[in-house]
């Protein structure tokens, strides 16, 4: 740290991503990432973007993806905010709509907790229950900002609409921010409900079922006035955060939706096989909606099986707060990559037991 930084920075516990390790080359289960690449489409959007017009700068209000975006959800482009991965979308919905208070659950996305010390928010991590669900009457006349990923990461555990909806329908004093990350992968979106809701934020991203993680790309979905303070918050700090080739390749995206959305098909059954041989192994898996599962075995414990994996040559999330430090995340890649992870579990298991 230098002598210069800001003193009420001084603190701050950043987030951690997931490693990204050049050591070897690894099966990589860690980052949510899809094992799919991006479309024909998209890769072509991107090959013939102009890169002789990088020299001037991309278009801030970002129309044409916002259009298609909207085409896409049923609502109006004004209903449609986009920027620089969806991690720069929640920064902003914590600055704009958090001055009163946040809450979370516990065992949840670790961005909010960081947004929150960053923005010195006073917040409140509210318990998952002891099946790492979250209980809906918890969230109930909150006073606060509410911030959800539905389903909830890492445990996968999906809340219904009509679980969702009872949460608006006793908040509507203050922002509900649903967090769909990985809502392609089996659950309904809330944009459904933004008719019926004017204190909805809907967050999604482009870097899981779109395959775009690289590209750096996020959009919500809301009422008109809360896109008009996303966009007040963007225009004050970087209205150009979507440049010419991501811009170019989300559009492309949006339009081949088909693509994407069969992947999303192709790693649900992939979760469902890999669950189930989990399962037949003697797992715990939580009842995941994502594109990842969350498991855990009695007798190996959490951080050996990811360490016993890493060596050989395959990477899962395993965290170290206590009460999930039994478990590992596990991204769902394709169903090779998930036979040997299979296959390596049972070998990992035998050795265990000798
Ligand atoms: C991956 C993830 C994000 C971040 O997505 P980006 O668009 O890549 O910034 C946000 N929320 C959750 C819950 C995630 O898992």
């Amino acid at each position: 740290m230098s002598k210069f930084f800001a003193g009420k920075y001084k603190n701050l516990e950043a987030y951690v991503p997931g490693e990204q390790p050049r050591d070897m080359k690894y099966i990589k289960l860690n980052t949510n990432e899809s094992p799919y690449p991006p479309s024909k489409e998209t890769i072509d959007a991107v090959k013939n973007e102009n890169a002789l017009m990088l020299n001037l700068y991309p278009d801030p209000t970002c129309r044409e993806l916002k259009r298609v975006l909207g085409g896409r959800y049923s609502l109006d482009a004004e209903n449609v905010f986009v920027s620089n991965g969806s991690d720069d979308i929640l920064n902003f919905a914590f600055m704009a709509f958090g001055e009163n208070g946040v809450i979370f659950p516990d065992i949840s996305y670790g961005f909010y907790e960081v947004f929150s010390e960053l923005h010195n928010l006073p917040y409140k991590k509210i318990p998952l229950t002891d099946n790492l669900e979250i209980n809906v009457e918890d969230y109930k006349n909150a006073g606060k900002m509410i911030a959800i990923a539905n389903p909830n990461a890492p445990t996968g555990i999906l809340l219904s609409l009509d679980e969702i909806r009872q949460i608006l329908k006793t908040n509507t004093e203050n922002v509900v921010l649903i967090d769909e990350a990985y809502i392609d992968f089996g659950g309904e979106s809330s944009a459904a409900l933004l008719e019926e809701f004017d204190n909805l934020l809907v967050v999604q991203t482009f870097s899981k079922s779109r395959s775009l993680a690289g590209a750096r790309l996020g959009f919500a979905l809301a009422s008109r006035e809360i896109i008009a303070d996303l966009e007040k918050i963007k225009y004050s700090t970087n209205p150009y955060s979507i440049n010419r080739l991501t811009l170019a390749a989300g559009i492309a995206a949006v339009e081949s939706d088909k693509y994407y959305m069969d992947n999303a098909k192709e790693i649900i059954k992939t979760r469902d096989y890999t669950k189930n041989e989990l399962i037949k192994l003697g797992f715990s898996v939580t009842n995941s909606f994502a594109n990842f599962l969350f498991a855990k075995k009695d007798g190996i414990d959490g951080k050996t099986f990811y360490e016993e994996l890493r060596k050989r040559g395959i990477l899962v999330r395993h965290f170290d707060k206590e009460r999930i430090k039994d478990y590992n995340r596990i991204t769902i890649g394709n169903p090779e990559e998930m036979e040997t992870f299979i296959k390596v579990t049972k070998t990992i298991l035998q050795e265990a037991s000798k």
